[in-house]
């Protein structure tokens, strides 16, 4: 059976048009997301309402809304959460895998990221897809199914990357981080 690589967990970007047609997608239109798994790889294809097959939903998919895309505010500001998602994403380290799986659940309660799905991968692991409700984007996300000491640790972890101080330190002023 072949090893989940890394690649479980990665961004895919809604299209700007439709896999079938290739008509652009107009702001607020309403379109369908299908995952599928394709050669060792996830790929995600977005239809207009007119071409979904819904007797061909591949491994998953939703029903999403396309927003042109906004323009990314400039970084400069301090990491936050979603800043170093993307960060660690891009880093497709399998140890930060505790700590991705914290954030977008941060993010998933700041209403940020919505859940769209879960699976079982082939190896067992509980894998969450996330979609960005702002660019539409989709996470891929491995559970770590962390117990509670675990969990507490990561967090912990997280805060301390995002730029805060560990529990009974005095808070930053701002924004706190969890
Ligand atoms: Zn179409």
């Amino acid at each position: 059976m072949a090893r989940q690589n890394t690649d479980n967990w990665s961004v895919r970007k809604c299209a700007k048009a439709c896999a079938k047609c290739e008509k652009d997608f107009e702001d607020k239109e309403t379109l369908h997301s299908r995952l599928s798994f394709d050669e060792g790889e996830y790929v995600r294809k977005d239809f207009c309402e007119a071409c979904w097959n819904k007797d061909d939903p591949g491994l998953s998919s939703w029903k999403t809304v396309f927003m042109v895309p906004v323009q990314q505010e400039e970084a400069v500001k301090k990491e936050n959460a979603e800043s170093l998602l993307r960060k660690l994403v891009a880093k497709e380290n399998e140890e930060d895998l505790n700590a991705i799986f914290i954030l977008a659940v941060m993010l998933e309660r700041k209403r940020i990221l919505v859940e769209r799905d879960v699976q079982t991968a082939e190896d067992g692991r509980k894998l969450r897809i996330y979609e960005h409700r702002k660019t539409n984007e989709s996470f891929m996300v491995v559970d770590p199914e962390l117990r509670l000491t675990e969990l507490e640790h990561v967090q912990e972890k997280v805060v301390i990357l995002l730029g805060g101080k560990p529990r009974n330190a005095e808070p930053e002023s701002g924004e706190s981080a969890i």
